[in-house]
This record gives C-alpha cells, sequence and structure tokens, in this order.
C-alpha cells in the first residue's frame, strides 16, 4: 500500500466534517473500550499478566534473529516452507508467482493487516485472480474500494445503510435498511460459494510459536477456520515481530490480547496450525507456507528509541482510547497503521518527512500507554519523533523542511530558559498580538501561527503574570466576600 501520510490535516478535516462517521467512531469507546475496562477489572492478576506480556515481547524482540531461525526450522520440521521477504514488493511476488504455479484460480483471504502492507488482493486480481476477503469487515471495505479503518474493526466507519448497498445490489435509497443479522446471512450466503471453489487462502498471523512452529490464529467468525482447512494450499503471513518463544507464552498473549481487542474473555475460534495436513489427518491443506516479512521493521529493531513499538500485538486498545483516533478516524493516519501506534511505526517504516504531522496528533494524555497490553510507551517514542522533527532530522537532505520548526522551539526554549526573558518575551508577545486581537481574543492568527486559531480563538497574554498577580495580591491582601479574581489587582 503507497503511503498517503503526508495528506494528514486534509483527511483529518474530512472527518470531523462528517457526522455519521464521528458517531460511527464512538462506538469504538462505548463498545470495544469500555468492553476493555470491565475485562480488565474482572480479571484479578491483571497488571501481572500486563508486565508478563511486557517481559516475553521484549525478551522475544532481543532475540529476535534467534526465535526466527528456530520458528523457521520447525515450521520446515512440520513439511511447510518459510520465506523471507526483505519488502511489500518480495513478499507479494513470491505469492503471486507460488499461485501461478499451482494453477490457483480463487484465494480467499482472512484477515491480515500485513497482506494490506503488501496491496495482496490486487496483486492476485491484477493477475487474473479471484482474490476475495471472508472476513465480514474486510469484505464491506474491498466491495467499497476502501482500506480498513480500525485494526480490529477495518468497517467501522460504515453506517448500516451503506453496508446494506454495498451487500445488496438491489437495495436503494429509501428501502427499510435490514438488520444486522440479515446483512451477515446475505454475506454469508455470498461467500460460502467462494470458500467451496477457493484453491489457496492467505491468512495473517496472530502469534507464531518458535519452540513448535505453529500459528495461533484469533478470529470471531468461523472464516479463519474455513481458511485454513478448506483450499489445497494456505499461505500465512506475518510482520517478523510477530513472534513468542512458547506455548506457554501464547497463554499469557492470548488473554491480554482479546480482552484488550473486544473485552472479550475469549474468541469465538482460536486455531493452531502446524503445518500441512498430516496423512493421518482428514482435513487441512496439501501445502503449508509462512511468509515473514520485513519491510522496514528492521528499521524500529536498529533504532533504540522506537524498538519498543515492535511489542505492538495490533489489539486496537489504543485506538479506541484515543481521543484524537476518535475525531480523525483511521484513514486520516494514510497508512496500514492507523491510531497512536501508527503515529510511531508509519513513519519510521515509510520515511518521517512526509509523515512527520502524525506524531503531533496527539494531546499526549497517555491514555494508549495506560491500556496498552505489552505497556508500550507511546507518548515518549511521540515526543522523540517530535524532537526529532524540530532537530531536523527528518531527512538528511532536507533539513530547510524544518526550519520553521525547529525556529520556533529554538525561540521557546531561550524564552524558558530564564524568568527575565519569560517576562520579556511575555510582554513581546502581548504587544504583538494587541492589534489583532478583539476584547482579548484573537480570532485569526497570521501564519505561521494560524492553524491555530482555525477551529478556536486564542486569547492574548495577561497583562500581568501569576507571579505578579500573587505579589499584588500579598500586598493587597486577600479577596473579600463578593470580590472576584477580575475585581482584584
Ligand atoms: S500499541 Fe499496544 S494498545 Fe496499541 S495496538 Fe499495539 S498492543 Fe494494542
Amino acid at each position: 500500500m503507497k503511503p498517503e501520510t503526508k495528506q494528514f490535516r486534509s483527511k483529518a478535516a474530512q472527518t470531523l466534517a462528517n457526522k455519521s462517521v464521528l458517531q460511527s467512531l464512538d462506538h469504538v469507546y462505548t463498545g470495544f473500550h469500555e468492553g476493555r475496562l470491565s475485562a480488565a477489572a474482572d480479571t484479578p492478576n491483571w497488571e501481572e499478566l500486563r508486565t508478563k506480556g511486557k517481559a516475553i515481547k521484549d525478551h522475544t524482540i532481543a532475540h529476535l534473529d534467534y526465535y526466527l531461525g528456530l520458528l523457521a526450522d520447525n515450521v520446515e520440521k512440520s513439511g511447510g516452507h518459510v520465506f523471507f521477504a526483505n519488502d511489500a514488493e518480495e513478499a507479494r511476488l513470491h505469492i503471486v508467482k507460488l499461485a501461478r504455479a499451482r494453477d490457483v484460480k480463487t484465494v480467499i483471504k482472512s484477515k491480515s493487516m500485513v497482506s494490506e502492507e503488501m496491496a495482496l488482493a490486487d496483486a492476485l486480481i491484477g493477475q487474473g485472480i479471484e482474490a476475495v476477503e471472508t472476513d465480514l469487515g474486510e469484505y464491506i471495505i474491498q466491495l467499497a474500494g476502501e482500506t480498513p479503518y480500525h485494526l480490529i474493526a477495518p468497517a467501522i466507519h460504515k453506517s448500516r445503510k451503506e453496508v446494506a448497498a454495498l451487500l445488496n445490489d438491489d437495495f436503494s435509497e429509501g428501502d427499510p435498511v435490514p438488520d444486522p443479522t440479515e446483512l451477515t446471512m446475505s454475506a454469508r450466503a455470498k461467500l460460502r460459494g467462494v470458500f467451496e471453489r477457493a484453491d489457496m487462502s492467505v491468512t495473517g498471523v496472530n502469534f507464531a510459536i518458535a519452540e513448535s512452529g505453529s500459528i495461533a490464529l484469533v478470529t470471531n467468525e468461523g472464516n479463519g477456520r474455513m481458511s485454513t482447512s478448506v483450499p489445497r494450499i494456505h499461505v500465512a503471513v506475518m510482520g517478523m515481530e510477530k513472534i513468542i518463544p512458547s506455548i506457554q507464552d501464547l497463554s499469557t498473549m492470548l488473554r491480554i490480547l482479546i480482552r484488550s481487542a473486544t473485552g472479550q474473555r475469549i474468541t469465538a475460534y482460536i486455531t493452531m496450525i502446524n503445518g500441512p495436513r498430516k496423512p493421518e489427518e482428514e482435513e487441512g491443506p496439501e501445502e503449508f507456507h509462512l511468509v515473514i516479512m520485513n519491510n522496514g521493521r528492521d528499521k524500529l529493531l536498529a533504532d533504540p528509541q522506537m524498538r519498543e513499538s515492535l511489542n505492538c500485538i495490533r489489539c486496537g486498545a489504543c485506538l479506541n482510547a484515543c481521543p484524537v483516533y476518535r475525531k480523525v478516524g483511521g484513514h486520516a493516519y494514510g497508512w496500514v497503521y492507523p491510531g497512536p501506534i501508527g503515529a510511531i511505526v508509519s513513519p519510521v517504516m515509510t520515511g518521517l518527512k512526509d509523515a512527520h504531522d502524525l506524531p503531533n496528533a496527539s494531546s499526549l494524555c497517555g491514555a494508549c500507554h495506560e491500556v496498552c497490553p505489552v505497556k508500550i510507551n507511546i507518548p515518549r517514542m511521540l515526543l522523540e519523533l517530535r524532537w526529532r522533527t524540530a532537530e531536523g532530522k527528518v531527512d538528511p537532505d532536507d533539513r530547510a523542511s524544518s526550519v520553521k520548526e525547529r525556529v520556533i522551539w529554538k525561540a521557546w526554549r531561550m524564552g524558558m530558559m530564564g524568568r527575565r526573558r519569560f517576562d520579556l518575551g511575555a510582554r513581546l508577545s502581548r504587544l504583538l498580538m494587541r492589534p489583532i486581537s478583539k476584547r482579548g481574543w484573537i480570532r485569526k492568527a497570521p501564519p505561521p501561527i494560524s492553524g491555530w486559531t482555525s477551529t478556536r480563538d486564542f486569547p492574548l497574554v495577561a497583562s500581568k503574570s501569576l507571579k505578579e498577580r500573587l505579589a499584588a495580591r500579598e500586598k493587597h491582601g486577600r479577596a473579600k466576600p463578593g470580590q472576584t479574581n477580575r475585581d482584584r489587582p
């Protein structure tokens, strides 16, 4: 998928103007976030589990080369094939080539953000191969010709009416809108035939277990299990960080993933795959392929300040808790991964130069850090990326792009370094602001600070500093009953 991170502001503005999408986005808070809170409260050792989850991921990422080697050996021992792809193109070409070599006519896809990175469905369709998403949300998105809006709820922004129009060719404006069960049954009927004729499936991987060479898939629809048992070839795709050492670790990771993602205690399906069908087994694919993709993850790994982001288990809890995501929506982030974690991984994986607005799309309230099941300190990394932008570290060939920002922050730092400078700066600001203010407020600031007043008024700098006010208060004594702050010096 081609990054469109540069368009963050315009896409965010589009969402802010769309009431129906904003209403849908409220559901991620009232549904997923509140569900997560209740699931966490009902789990007595919740904090212990989070600490354990973080320790498992810290350890695995610190020994990633060892565990990836162990995983590949064990997948091959089980009769599977492993392919390491350095980037999305390599991975995509490998899968397309495999499909053509095996004369595949239909591919069914189960939800996978890594396959979105590869734009795999379009590549297969471009080769004349039918490629159909089978997760309901992904299917809706595919019909709409869009990309996922949320890590676990790809079509969260679509209204019931929009879904009805996408699923039912005969649906027209004014028709009664079917209920969600009816809509699901209609999608199910359409997908059933596709499952039956599919010769290959492509699924994601929630966790790959190094010691056994297994992959674990967590789903709430039957499509994951159908995809891994009906077609003759199964291709699982994963980012190289989606690995854990052992089955014991899986037990911890499943508990924190499921509760954090949907607020459920357990999902409807947990599917474990160990290579292709064995001679004594009645069902399962004849071939199993595991594609392990880098695609810029090595940049995160090589960066001590950003490495922690590889601990992400893609639960989506930080999106649900984020007040900014719930207003700007998933498409504003311009690449596969939206929300607070997307504001870190997208700039590093696709380039901070175009994506430098993303780390600024945060109030730094810390809600993402608080909810993350593996305790990723997202605000720390957002600040680090902001600092890199302000210091002109965005792109060594294009330092000019951040000159304005650096000048502003340097001036701010100088002003904050001493009391006198601060007071002088405040007086100067008030003097400069006064001609453009009205009754103590600025409604339209000039560039380069015009963005501040595009959606709200900006107050004029106070005539007296807090220090001066306190000194005056000491001098004149405390307020008398009935006297307001405005009446006081
Ligand atoms: S950063 Fe944490 S909360 Fe956000 S998706 Fe990843 S694991 Fe979940």
